[in-house]
């Protein structure tokens, strides 16, 4: 089965059960200013969730475009590293709007893997939040999944990648339980199942979430405490009797914030599996970069840098990289120094890095497109329809930063050499800076050429040096700062965004100064 039939069995299975099929939404969400990309199928029915939008169905499906390279989930870091991860991935869901729920919603996942996509059942683990009995008895007594291999988690244990499985769109609102499907890839591949200690190798892989919508989460006051301990032995009170408290600092005091739940009227279904992940159980390989798909842009990418070794891992990162980049731009995204097109552009420099690394001294990236087109462009209308488009923003775009690579590479290399003889591992940050500043390398592309060389960037001193331009550029007075606050305006409601738009604000001012 390749990757397209895959993912129309899929959507004509829910289509079977009633659901409607409903086209992936933008990349650039249309319904939140506060969030940075797509990164999930509930993303364009979060007002139908909310309550505060109907649709004329009751049940959808969809394979949802998401980009994860930015804000509160990022991936960008993992790829080229764990067999699983990518920037741009395609998430298949089903949606129940207080119609199905729980026993369904559980049912129809093993149904669809085990008798349509007919994967061995003995394979399959599960997790289930670590309160919600009533999943566990449903994988338990209804579907018959061995006790052994359902497992309960708990709040987050702070391992890498543990999940939490409890679910919440933000402080407050619909908030459930999840139950999540992992996949065995056998004892040749490293890791442990999830909840265990190796569950961060990659042997047991997550392919499917389900999220039961089944509480609204709303503020229930406010108290503050003298001592950090009055307010923790408060929380724990407050946690014993149901509710949620959040413990913070407010200036010498301790505040806790306590949230409640009570059960919501007309409980949702929220589900999303990664299609290179199940496309990896399905066509019996391990790492989604052997799929057909992702074989086939290898290959692209293999000849557009004269590359014989077709596991070379910058391969993987370019066939990776290409996908987000097009699927950006075809959403409307281009480069720039800010919000979205910052990230993009942050992308596109690093596929050029590895082009580079592998000998590569001209646009060769923006080529990428067809084979993109033709992989593709089938499922996505608009990527065919766009990419003519697309490669013409991409080769500008490559056109600039190979202009000033080959000097910035040669200054960082020979930094790196001078570091491991004199036995460090920290680049200066004033040096990530002069990089970033005159060569065009974004931070995070430095520190993944160190990442490759065992050593990290000095980042407290490379905030040091951008804030000291500020600083000179606002003396200069020709700081424009409402583009900065114009971004950072939009109050967010998603934890850990707010940082990211602060953190690139900070980038922005820089550029309006016009360096
Ligand atoms: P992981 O723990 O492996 O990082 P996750 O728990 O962050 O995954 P969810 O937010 O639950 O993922 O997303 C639902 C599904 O989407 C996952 O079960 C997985 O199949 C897929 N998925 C998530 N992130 C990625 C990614 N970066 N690349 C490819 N597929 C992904
Ligand atoms: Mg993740
Ligand atoms: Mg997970
Ligand atoms: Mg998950």
């Amino acid at each position: 089965m390749n990757v397209s039939d895959i993912r129309e069995k899929f959507l004509a299975y829910f289509e079977s059960q009633g659901a409607t099929r409903v086209p992936s939404s933008s990349l650039v969400p249309g319904n939140d200013p506060t969030l940075l990309f797509t990164n999930s199928g509930m993303v364009q029915f979060k007002d139908v969730f909310l309550g505060q939008d109907q649709r004329p169905y009751k049940r959808a499906t969809t394979a949802q475009r998401c980009v994860r390279a930015g804000g509160k989930h990022n991936d960008l870091e993992n790829v080229g590293y764990t067999a699983r991860h990518h920037t741009f991935f395609e998430m298949l869901g089903n949606f129940s709007f207080g119609d199905y729920f729980k026993r369904e919603a559980i049912r129809y996942a093993w149904e669809l893997l085990t008798r349509v996509y007919k994967l061995p059942a003995e394979k399959l683990w599960v997790t289930v939040y670590a309160e919600d009995d009533e999943a566990h008895d449903i994988w338990a007594k209804e579907v018959g999944v061995p006790v052994e291999r359902i497992i309960r988690i708990g709040d987050n244990k702070g391992a890498r990648y543990a999940s939490d499985n409890f679910w919440q769109m933000a402080d407050t609102g619909p908030c459930g339980p999840c139950s999540e499907i992992f996949y065995d890839h056998g004892p040749e591949v490293w890791g442990g199942p999830p909840g265990s200690p190796e569950e961060d190798g990659d042997r047991y892989i997550e392919i499917w979430n389900l999220v039961f919508m089944q509480f609204e989460r709303y503020a229930a006051g406010e108290e503050r405490f003298d001592t950090e301990d009055q307010a923790k032995a408060r929380k724990a009170q407050v946690e014993a009797e149901g509710g949620i408290g959040l413990v913070s600092k407010d200036g010498a005091a301790y505040k806790l914030a306590i949230f409640r739940q009570k059960p919501l009227p007309k409980p949702c279904v929220d589900t999303g599996m990664g299609l290179e992940r199940i496309a990896a159980v399905l066509q019996h390989v391990h790492s989604n970069y052997e799929i057909d798909l992702f074989q086939a842009l290898i290959k692209a990418a293999a000849r557009e840098t004269a590359t014989a070794d077709l596991g070379h891992a910058s391969l993987k990162v370019i066939a990776d990289h290409i996908r987000a980049c097009a699927f950006l731009i075809v959403d409307g995204v281009i480069p720039g120094n800010e919000g979205r097109g910052f990230v993009l552009r942050r992308i596109v420099r690093r596929a050029i890095r590895h082009g580079y690394k592998l000998g590569v001294r001209q646009p060769f990236f923006y080529r990428l497109v067809p084979d993109l087109a033709e992989q593709m462009g089938a499922a996505y209308p608009e990527l065919a329809e766009a990419r003519n488009r697309v490669a013409d923003v991409l080769q500008a775009e490559e056109g600039r930063f190979f202009e000033t690579i080959e000097h910035g590479m040669g200054m960082l290399d020979a930094e790196l050499a001078a570091l491991r003889a004199a036995g460090g591992n920290l680049l200066p940050g004033e040096l990530a800076f002069k990089l970033h500043d005159t060569f065009g390398f974004p931070l995070d592309l430095t520190q993944d050429v160190c990442r490759e060389h065992g050593m990290k960037v000095d980042e407290e001193a490379f905030d040091a040096a951008m804030a000291r331009q500020r600083e000179q550029a606002r003396a200069a007075g020709k700081f424009k700062m409402q583009a900065a606050l114009d971004y950072v305006g939009d109050k967010t409601r998603f934890d850990g965004y707010e940082h990211l738009l602060v953190k690139e604000a900070r980038v922005v001012a820089l550029y309006k100064d016009g360096t």
